[in-house]
């Protein structure tokens, strides 16, 4: 669904809320030639008390860790982007939500370094359903190991989530799309497994659980955190700092994605394997019955993760 199909008007940008319609930039900003920007993904849920952002402070923490290696600066704290973003879900009045901040170099010159083009800095925030929809969440979804590999973090930070990365994110994804896949999946530089064009990935086996180490090329996914605490808070040892090789996902006995957008999303079959059965595993289940009990707060556990709107 596109954004003039949606009943939402207001962005905040640099400090005040404009309409939808008025927040623009010039065709020569920095960040639209060179990638130059950060941002962030995540979730507003519609609880009992009313919609409450999930972990919204690791959210922010990562908007500005990621601006380090670009020499970024934000003119806003954090307590100013909290309250734009409140006060923007309660002026479009939305019950839920995805909430995306991004940063970026702004119109001044276009030589590649930034020089003195300002940090310009604007919030969003939409009514967004499950990123690879309903379906996928209960019966899993089909992905193709992408024949582009991820960059490697010698070549750019990978834990720093910069606009300019997901070119490689967008064609991966594509690519999958074109073959009848939902999602790819993409190989690091060692041809070891990394994430997905949006997701970090897991795998179950023998009752364990196994997910590529930040060493891999990956994002330092706040819902890959999320469900490394639900799963050993529910007795489940989890392995995080391995390696895992393509072939390992052939004989997996589960595989699933996180994500912001993509939540917790099942695989059922990589290229032509059929994962476990061909539907989503026990282990999968209780994961993701947890993860959406907790995040539409049908339960008082993890409380801190939450800001009420
Ligand atoms: N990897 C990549 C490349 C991503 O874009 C995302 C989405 N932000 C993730 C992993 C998952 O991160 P998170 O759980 O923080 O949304």
């Amino acid at each position: 669904m596109g954004f003039d199909e949606m009943d939402v008007d207001t962005i905040w940008m640099d400090g005040e809320f404009v309409d939808w319609d008025d927040a623009q930039i010039h065709v020569l900003t920095h960040g639209l030639h060179y990638g130059s920007g950060v941002f962030e993904g995540a979730r507003c849920y519609d609880t009992e008390e009313g919609p409450a952002i999930f972990r919204w402070d690791e959210h922010l923490e990562r908007l500005y860790q990621s601006c380090k290696p670009y020499e970024m600066e934000i003119d806003h704290s954090r307590e100013e982007l909290t309250e734009a973003t409140v006060e923007l879900i309660q002026r479009q009045d939305l019950s839920s939500c995805y909430i995306r901040p991004i940063a970026f170099y702004g119109y001044n010159s276009l030589g590649v370094s930034p020089g003195d083009c300002p940090t310009r800095t604007a919030i969003a925030a939409w009514p967004w359903g499950a990123y690879l929809g309903e379906d996928a969440l209960e019966n899993g979804i089909e992905v193709m190991i992408s024949s582009w590999r991820k960059h490697a973090s010698s070549q750019i930070p990978t834990n720093a989530k910069t606009t300019g990365l997901y070119v490689n994110s967008m064609l991966a994804g594509e690519e999958a799309r074109r073959n009848g896949y939902a999602e790819a999946i993409v190989l690091n530089k060692e041809g070891d497994v990394a994430e997905g064009p949006g997701e970090n990935l897991f795998m179950v086996r023998d009752g364990e659980l196994y997910t590529p180490g930040l060493s891999e090329s990956i994002l330092d996914g706040i819902t890959r955190d999320t469900v490394i605490t639900l799963a050993e808070d529910l007795g489940y040892t989890v392995h995080d700092t391995v390696s895992i090789s393509r072939g390992e996902l052939n004989t997996a006995d589960e595989l699933f994605f996180t994500g912001s957008a993509a939540e917790v999303t099942p695989i059922r079959k990589v290229d032509n394997v059929v994962i476990g059965d061909g539907s989503r595993g026990p282990v999968t289940e209780e994961l993701q019955n947890k993860f959406f009990e907790v995040v539409e707060r049908r339960t008082d556990e993890y409380d801190k993760w939450f800001d009420y709107v």
